[in-house]
């Protein structure tokens, strides 16, 4: 009885890790997690890569201190709304990214939100802070997660002019146009696992090989098997079965990143503040 019951579940353990479509959650906030029960369950229902950012020089530092290199990955940055609090050092920011550029796959997250920026000061204070950060990508070779908030023309006019090549628009907050603009620079969209008939009819033409899926957990998805539910959307406006929309955005997000395959040799040092 005992031995048939375990062969039962062997096989029904098999099954579902043939089954289970592989997925990549390309925008996370990691540290605001209380515990790694959420993300025990995410790796265990086939969530294999994870991005988690830095908001911030502390955020940035935990990012790095949760990342395992095989399946979560830090990125550093400042973005637009801890720009505006004093305190909030760029250069200490753009040190920490430089002196461990080896170990992070991105610069984020970064932006504008204009939600947040009140006045014109605020507004020039996100811009510096945006523009320095884009800078460090370009010194580092490094991609960008870019945030934006009632400022989408503008985050891709600055985009354009400063040269950034390796861009998601994390959280696409824009119209059919700015997708188009997004496409013809060759930057990339992220979906987060929320409803939105404008984003659908944004994504709708937009290349399937610049898409990625994200949660932005825990702050719009509570963990990043949420990403299920992105992955879902796009096969839903994409016409493509879910399996195939899984396996094209998880490629998408380990090439947009460079994560290759037996992840990144930089878990051996100590982070370097
Ligand atoms: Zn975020």
């Amino acid at each position: 009885m005992h031995t048939v019951q375990k062969s039962g579940q062997a096989v029904v353990g098999k099954l579902r890790t043939e089954q289970l479509p592989e997925f990549a959650d390309a925008h996370t906030h990691l540290d605001l997690l209380k515990d790694d029960v959420l993300l025990k369950e995410s790796i265990s229902r086939g969530v294999g890569t994870i991005i988690t950012c830095g908001v911030d020089y502390q955020t940035s530092i935990k990012a790095m201190a949760l990342s395992d290199y095989s399946v979560i990955f830090p990125e550093v940055g400042l973005d637009p709304e801890n720009a505006l609090l004093s305190g909030n050092d760029i250069d200490a920011v753009c040190e920490l990214a430089r002196k461990n550029s080896a170990r992070i796959v991105g610069i984020g997250e970064i932006g504008l939100d204009f939600k947040k920026a009140v006045s014109e000061e605020d507004r020039e204070k996100q811009r510096e802070a945006f523009k320095s950060m884009i800078e460090l990508g370009r010194e580092l070779d490094k991609p960008l997660t870019v945030h934006s908030r009632n400022s989408m023309k503008e985050v891709l006019r600055i985009l354009e002019s400063s040269g950034a090549k390796r861009v998601q628009l994390h959280y696409f907050e824009g119209d059919k146009d700015d997708a188009r603009t997004a496409a013809e620079l060759g930057y990339y969209i992220s979906v987060p696992p929320l409803e939105s008939g404008r984003r659908a009819a944004a994504i709708k033409d937009f290349p399937l090989g610049l898409l990625m899926a994200e949660t932005d957990t825990p702050v719009v998805g509570k963990a990043p098997y949420y990403v299920e539910v992105s992955v879902q959307m796009v096969a839903n406006v994409k016409g493509i079965d879910y399996y195939k929309a899984a396996e094209v955005l998880t490629a998408n997000t380990k090439r947009f990143f460079r994560i290759h395959a037996g992840g990144m040799a930089s878990s051996e040092s100590n982070i370097r503040v």
